[in-house]
């Protein structure tokens, strides 16, 4: 039988323990990770506990002292340096993607190119990190702002991009001069780690990079109480989300967060149908549909309904479903049975009040032997009470409305508490403008059924979250602006 460490060039990349001060450090308490795509055990992970996020902190928090005043051109080559390594092992890497996450391979590879993007750029961007002169209102002053790292930063992150939602937070805040402490999903702890040796690897000092595994909450507790730690960057549920913030109010930690969204999905009757079609494709099914900016209500003007369904329907009957390790699979596994049913019930739900099922419609783990689900096409006509319009599906179900005018498919669009990414296809320049200003939505994609890149800012707004990574700002974010005053400054 092939392992998972038979599948790596680079065997030592697969990593069982926690990484805190520059070293390894094991538990007596392990966790199983377990394939989703054909639930094969993958490896006993260290449950290292609060008390390992007590050390990682403190260990974080002395290494900040000596990592946020080295010149940032330093910083930049060690952290340019993890992209490079990262790009060399984009095999392995994405082999332990689809390994304990179940994607694709090729898009396993692919999100660990996207996520290595943001290494490279944060540490090109942290070199501008410029300050300001300022005018003052008194005599013999000046005024100029800096930025510093913020200080010790947490990052908690999911299982949907096991490497890139890590390498999106800590590329720009090790850019910028921060320590990091990163507690990964526990359903993917085995990228996170080999991540972790890379950054071994690349020369991060020690205490700079932490990788801590085990108890989410009891990891979590210490995170948000310690007095070092000065911000906390979170992707996953709102739920979870809400009570770190609760969490660190206390302290008040700045927090970043990246929540649930529910993304309309929108076709105008003049837009390109094929276009919109390829469109909901590619942003239906990305990782079988688990992503937090995946198309979850889709929704047609009425006049061209019919010629969209027909044409998704055409495309999604082509969709291969299959281990992530199988060429030409397009579609992988959910992460666990529980996902299975969750989807399910959402499916069911609909078909019981009235949804027709157009293509798919029901789990697929006993023909495929993991926890698959087939991709399902379902048409609500004009109900946007149902459970499926109003949660995060999370799956390969495409769910398609019809709403006849444009004020109503706004006011539609926008009543949800989530305000992550929208799309609107239209060749309408009027409409591209009324449709991308009235979306209450952080992100909205015109004719682009993807938002997210290295250069531009990435988040939420309503419960879909705080902060933006990407782009300048996604390294601002873990800076604050200090102004000084100079007196004295005429004789
Ligand atoms: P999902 O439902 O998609 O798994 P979660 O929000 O539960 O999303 O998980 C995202 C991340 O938050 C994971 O790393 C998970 O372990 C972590 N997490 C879950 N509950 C807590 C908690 N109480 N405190 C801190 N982290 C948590």
């Amino acid at each position: 039988m092939t392992t998972l460490a038979d599948r790596l060039k680079d065997a030592d990349l697969l990593k069982t323990d926690s990484f805190i001060n520059g070293q390894w450090v094991g538990a007596d308490t392990r966790f199983a990770v377990n394939s989703p795509g054909d639930r094969s055990h993958l490896a006993d992970v260290a449950d290292v506990g609060g008390a390992g996020a007590r050390s990682a902190i403190d260990a974080a928090d002395k290494a900040f002292k000596g990592w946020g005043k080295t010149s940032v051109f330093e910083r930049a080559r060690i952290v340019q340096r993890w992209h490079d390594l990262i790009l060399e092992h984009a095999d392995d890497l994405g082999t332990l993607i689809t390994a304990e996450m179940g994607k694709p391979f090729g898009e396993a590879k692919g999100e660990v190119t996207y996520g290595a993007g943001f290494v490279n750029w944060s540490a090109e961007e942290a070199k501008r990190l410029h300050g300001e002169t300022l005018q003052t209102p008194f005599p013999g002053t000046r005024g100029w702002t800096v930025r510093q790292p913020v200080g010790v930063v947490v990052c908690i992150t999911p299982w949907n991009f096991p490497s890139a939602m890590i390498t999106r937070k800590c590329g720009p805040a090790l850019a910028a001069g921060c320590s990091v402490v990163v507690k990964p999903a526990p359903e993917t702890p085995l990228s996170a780690l080999a991540l972790a040796e890379l950054a071994r690897r690349a020369g991060f000092p020690d205490g700079v990079f932490n990788v801590i595994c085990g108890d989410a909450k009891a990891i979590g507790e210490v995170m948000t109480s310690s007095d070092a730690v000065r911000m906390v960057g979170f992707t996953g549920s709102t739920e979870v989300g809400k009570l770190l913030m609760r969490q660190a109010a206390d302290g008040v930690k700045r927090v970043s967060l990246e929540l649930g969204g529910n993304a309309p999905f929108i076709i105008m009757d003049d837009a390109d149908l094929d276009a919109a079609a390829d469109g909901v494709i590619a942003s239906k099914f990305r990782a079988a549909g688990q992503t937090c900016v995946s198309a979850n209500r889709i929704i047609a003007q009425a006049g061209i309904a019919d010629a969209l369904i027909e044409r998704v329907t055409e495309r999604m009957k082509k969709l291969k479903v299959g281990s992530g390790f199988e060429s030409g699979v397009q579609i992988g596994p959910l992460i666990h049975d529980e996902a299975v049913e969750r989807v399910d019930a959402l499916v069911q739900d609909a078909k019981g009040k009235g949804a027709k099922v157009l293509v798919g419609g029901s789990p697929m783990a006993d023909e495929l032997g993991g926890s698959f689900y087939a991709p399902t096409l379902i048409e609500s006509g004009s109900n946007f009470s149902l459970s499926i319009a109003n949660s995060e599906i999370f799956g390969p179900v495409a769910s398609v409305y019809r709403v006849e005018s444009e004020e109503e498919i706004i006011r539609l669009a926008n009543s949800t508490p989530y305000g992550l990414a929208a799309y609107v296809y239209t060749r309408d320049i009027g409409r591209v403008h009324r449709l991308s200003e009235g979306l209450e939505f952080g992100m909205v994609g015109v004719n682009a059924p993807m938002v997210g890149s290295p250069a531009t800012p990435f988040g939420g707004v309503k419960e879909s979250g705080i902060g933006r990574e990407g782009g300048k700002w996604g390294v601002e974010e873990f800076t604050e602006l200090k102004f000084v005053l100079l007196g004295g400054v005429n004789k």
